[in-house]
């Protein structure tokens, strides 16, 4: 008898039973019975560990089956959600074998109705005759007018159902995960929430109106109603506003301990350098550098984002800058992105600034020079003179962050095109002054026009300036999306203008992965073009692999007119300036975002004459044609991006790991007024608690999040 007691069986089960009671918060994944090996390690591949992971991998969208309609009443062309039983189903092949249709029949208590899938010959293993099915799609008209669903959803009907009657949650499926199964998975572990801690002040969720944390990841996952739902995205959304806030406003705290030099604002000095331009300012290229030149007057290290469209004019806004920190007795740096841009700043900037006696250092990896004598010195020399503060102004790349280099009486860094930098290097630039507790003014140029919304949710720390005017009596470049079989026109086209003497770029896309510089595809669009298309035209080829000699040659020569054609990567997105050059023709266009098209669009329309833009692309996707269009439309870099953020997200437009944007799950960066509820917030909370000592949960969750999001 005891023997039966401890049947292999009742032993099993009792410690079953044991185990899943035993699962708390922190349970591991792999600890839970019903998850098998294979999707064990399918939720680890998507970063999930804990059951506190698994609650906090939120569906990605929802389907709305909580509101039935009797067949009877549906409406065409609406959405609706109709429950009954499968009369008849049965799948065949188009006679051309291309398809797989499976049609069925279903009936409620008030009609009957057609529905068609298209390739998804299970269902009719998943429906068979006779079960209840809850089915949601679009009502269309068919085969001889008559209506049917196309491509619905569908849910077996259970009474108490996770999957129907409700609102039922969809997850990303990736992984091999169906959202059937995590859905399976994640509704029993909702019974520990409770064990999940507030980290918001009480006070805060109050003011909000928020619902607690526990209540809304449990209706994140299954919302009770579409109410329920709002409150809980709203309370998840704000927590990451709130928390990205907080992160910048601590940040902006620290950085603000710092000292810097106070650099007294010069108004006869400005005065004289504006008036010397060959130019007259903009009104908004007058308020940034204005608002800069404030900001250098504090002994509070400034921290502002110049934004500005390609060709709006932040250089000369910089020089600006530049110059009063350098007549004040102090020096600044300059960082860029490439060696063809620093070497263009240096000539540029120089010449802007010679007549008052600046003198400008280059320092890139190969090309170290001063403007005082031109000849080329040593890193050594160069880090010599530096240090004595004998240079007022250094123009670099990374080599100024890299190699040691301390400067005597450093009062400003300035970052141009600050996107194409990492945060570990914009970090460096804040420490190369002598004295370790003096940081430079930093300010930060880039072309990405981050709209304002945007920069405010993102760069909370950052203060901002935006040039929003193009300089009077720029030319709209005429933008042009070509069609494969228009390809040879476009071509004589261009056959034509470099007959007047005109100059032209060709970008061409990365198509493989492993031709990380371009070096492939830019040399076989050289290739074509300058042994099949033009042979008789000078055909140049840039791209990242080439040595420094031979871009600044290939550069060199593009712009003294010797040669017609340049090929290149995008290398040529930052930056060089060549008024001749009037002709931007870009392949792939596809692979390309608009605010990178548009910014390779800005390299030309710099002269007097009229410029073109020629939009390439193989993909006839309609997404795609609608994404180009929009560039061939809009010649406002602020719109495109908005456009462009619309379309594809922030992660893809900006580059998450580029530009520090989080990964947002939840909130959206353009909902202006929930962002400016979560910095109100935070600054009121950061007053009374600097340090979070009396919301230490709250600390251990920036910590958290910190780790996903690169920040600044
Ligand atoms: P970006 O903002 O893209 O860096 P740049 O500073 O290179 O633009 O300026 C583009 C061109 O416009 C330069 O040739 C510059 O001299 C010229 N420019 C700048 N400001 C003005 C202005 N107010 N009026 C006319 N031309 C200007
Ligand atoms: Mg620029």
């Amino acid at each position: 008898m005891k023997k039966l007691l401890f049947s292999p069986l009742l032993t099993k089960q009792t410690i079953n039973c044991q185990l899943e009671k035993a699962v708390d918060i922190n349970t591991l994944l792999t600890k839970i019975r019903k998850i098998d090996r294979k999707r064990q390690q399918a939720l680890k591949r998507l970063g999930l560990v804990t059951v506190r992971d698994l609650l906090f991998y939120f569906p990605k969208r929802y389907n709305d089956f909580s509101t039935i309609t009797s067949i009877k009443k549906l409406q065409l062309n609406e959405q609706a959600t109709i429950r009954g039983q499968i009369k008849a189903i049965n799948t065949s092949r188009t006679p051309r074998r291309r398809l797989v249709i499976t049609e069925a029949v279903i009936s409620d208590d008030s009609a009957s109705l057609k529905i068609v899938w298209f390739n998804q010959p299970y269902i009719e293993r998943s429906l068979p005759v006779g079960t209840c099915a809850v089915l949601h799609g679009k009502v269309e008209s068919g085969y001889q007018a008559k209506w049917q669903l196309t491509n619905p959803v569908f849910e077996r009907y259970k009474e108490d159902s996770v999957h129907t009657g409700r609102i039922v949650p969809v997850y990303a499926e990736t992984a091999g995960l169906t959202s059937r199964w995590l859905r399976f998975v994640i509704k029993p572990l909702l019974s520990k929430v409770g064990e999940i801690k507030d980290w918001l002040p009480e006070e805060i969720i109050e003011k909000q109106g928020l619902i607690s944390l526990a209540a809304a990841i449990k209706q994140i996952h299954f919302p009770d109603n579409t109410k329920s739902l709002c409150a809980a995205r709203k309370r998840l959304s704000f927590d990451e506003l709130f928390l990205i806030q907080l992160n910048s406003l601590q940040k902006k705290a620290v950085w603000q301990q710092n000292k810097s030099y106070a650099v007294k604002f010069d108004e006869p000095l400005v005065k004289k350098f504006v008036g010397q331009l060959p130019f007259i300012l903009t009104k908004a290229q007058k308020i940034a550098a204005w608002e800069i030149l404030q900001d250098l007057e504090k002994s509070e290290p400034m921290n502002r984002l110049l934004e500005g469209d390609v060709g709006s004019g932040k250089t000369v806004v910089a020089a600006i800058s530049a110059l009063q920190v350098v007549k004040a007795g102090y020096q600044v740096a300059l960082m860029v992105p490439t060696e063809i841009l620093a070497g263009q700043h240096f000539t540029g900037v120089s010449k802007l600034l010679q007549p008052f006696g600046v003198k400008v250092g280059l320092f890139t990896r190969s090309n170290i020079k001063t403007s005082i004598n031109g000849t080329h010195i040593s890193k050594s020399g160069m880090g010599k003179l530096i240090k004595a503060g004998k240079l007022d102004l250094v123009i670099g790349t990374h080599a100024l962050i890299q190699d040691k280099v301390k400067f005597k009486k450093l009062a400003l860094a300035i970052v141009d095109e600050q996107h194409r930098f990492g945060v570990e290097q914009r970090a460096k630039l804040k420490k190369i002054d002598q004295q370790p507790q003096t940081a430079p003014h930093l300010l930060s140029l880039t072309a990405t026009p981050i709209p304002r919304t945007l920069a405010l949710g993102l760069y909370g720390d950052l203060d901002l300036s935006i040039i929003g005017e193009l300089p009077p009596g720029r030319q709209k470049i005429i933008t042009k999306l070509v069609a494969p079989y228009n390809r040879d026109k476009a071509y004589n086209f261009i056959r034509q203008k470099v007959s007047d003497g005109r100059q032209v770029f060709v970008v061409c896309p990365l198509i493989e992965e492993s031709d990380k510089l371009g070096v492939k595809s830019a040399t076989e669009e050289y290739n074509k073009l300058s042994r099949q298309v033009f042979p008789e035209l000078a055909i140049g080829l840039l791209h990242g692999r080439l040595p420094k000699e031979e871009k600044e040659q290939v550069m060199g020569e593009f712009v003294a007119g010797k040669l017609n054609i340049l090929v290149s990567t995008s290398v040529i997105e930052v930056g060089i300036d060549v008024p001749n050059a009037i002709i931007m023709m870009i392949e792939g266009a596809e692979r390309f975002g608009l605010a990178q098209l548009h910014q390779f669009r800005g390299r030309v329309g710099r002269g007097e004459q009229q410029s073109y833009c020629f939009l390439f692309t193989e993909a006839g996707g309609e997404k795609v044609q609608e994404r180009l269009q929009a560039i061939v439309d809009c010649h406002d870099g602020f719109k495109l991006a908005e456009k462009d953020l619309e379309i594809r997200g922030p992660g893809e437009v900006y580059g998450l790991q580029q530009s520090g944007l989080p990964d947002l799950r939840m909130a959206s960066l353009t909902d202006y007024g929930l962002i400016k509820q979560a910095k109100q917030a935070a600054d009121k909370l950061l007053d009374k608690d600097p340090d979070l000592d009396e919301n230490v949960l709250l600390r251990e969750r920036i910590g958290q999040f910190e780790k996903v999001m690169h920040w600044e």
